[in-house]
């Protein structure tokens, strides 16, 4: 059971649920979307193979299951420059200390490749899917709706920002007697409604915020930086990535108390936070 910290911002009251702390590289919502995982017996497999991005928090999170479990990590991504490569901080780097067994795929085939990853398996080897968008996540979001349910803080609303949508949309289904807030970090409102439906009907208490500008994925912003400062000034680390853009329509939008959902991330803050040294975004 993660701990819950109050915060005052803007002269009100945040209660966030601090996911964030579980442990330094398994940690925020991966924590929980992986909770399956978490609990198989590491006799019950021998080897995780996934794929994505360099900057994933999953793929962190991944490795660091691995590694404890005594797994082979295989994580396949496109080609990657030297300079990602040798990149001695980041998610990357520590993933690589934790034993991640990198592949590179030519970027041509990758697509085929990913799609044909599931037909080659054995029983002893497991399949994550990017972003980890999938019903096994929803065993872990419902832990995390017992414990947030638990709390009885006389707080009805809840916020989460949204990667796949994976994470807001199970939470708003296993706690309906909540609103949900999320915004789109990932592409516009309209895609995350269709990654969502994907996976289950949207409901009612599922409150999609709509950020006032359109900001690209990972892309350094000064407004996400102030945003990032402010909360660091609080007491409490944020990601860059996410994070920002949600308390920016929670600020913005929203008036009531809420319980916000750390979603984790932090451990690439350090190159994003290099990213903006080297644009002279300060
Ligand atoms: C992955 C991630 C998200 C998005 O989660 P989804 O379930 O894909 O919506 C949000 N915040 C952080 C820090 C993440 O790593």
């Amino acid at each position: 059971m993660t701990p819950i910290s109050k915060v005052t911002l803007d002269g009100r009251t945040f209660y966030i649920k601090r996911d964030d702390l579980y442990s330094k590289y398994l940690a925020g919502n991966k924590y929980r979307k992986l909770h399956s995982l978490l609990q198989t017996p590491s006799d019950t497999l021998n080897k995780v193979i996934s794929y994505g991005g360099t900057q994933s928090n999953a793929m962190l999170s991944l490795a660091s299951i691995c590694h404890e479990k005594g797994w082979e990590f295989i994580y396949y991504t496109k080609e990657l420059s030297q300079k990602l490569k040798e990149d001695s901080n980041g998610n990357f780097f520590y993933a690589k200390g934790l034993g991640l067994q990198h592949k590179e795929i030519q970027n041509d085939f990758y697509k085929n490749f990913i799609s044909s990853l599931d037909l080659h398996v054995d029983d002893k080897t497991k399949i994550v899917h990017q972003g980890g968008a999938d019903e096994d996540a929803r065993a872990g979001l419902k832990v995390l709706a017992q414990e947030i349910r638990e709390e009885n803080l006389g707080c009805k609303s809840i916020a989460t920002p949204s990667g796949t949508g994976t994470t807001a949309l199970f939470l708003a289904i296993e706690l309906p007697e909540y609103t949900v807030y999320t915004t789109p970090c990932v592409g516009d409102v309209e895609y995350l409604k269709e990654q969502m439906s994907a996976l289950s009907v949207i409901p009612d208490n599922l409150i999609i915020l709509e950020p006032k500008k359109k900001y690209h994925f990972a892309k350094p912003y000064s407004e996400f930086l102030n945003m990032y400062k402010k909360l660091l000034h609080v007491g409490i680390e944020f990601d860059l990535l996410y994070a920002p853009s949600m308390w920016e329509c929670l600020l913005e939008q929203t008036d009531e108390e809420v319980i916000y959902v750390h979603s984790g991330g932090i451990t690439g803050n350090k190159s994003m936070l290099k990213r903006y040294e080297n644009k002279r975004i300060t």
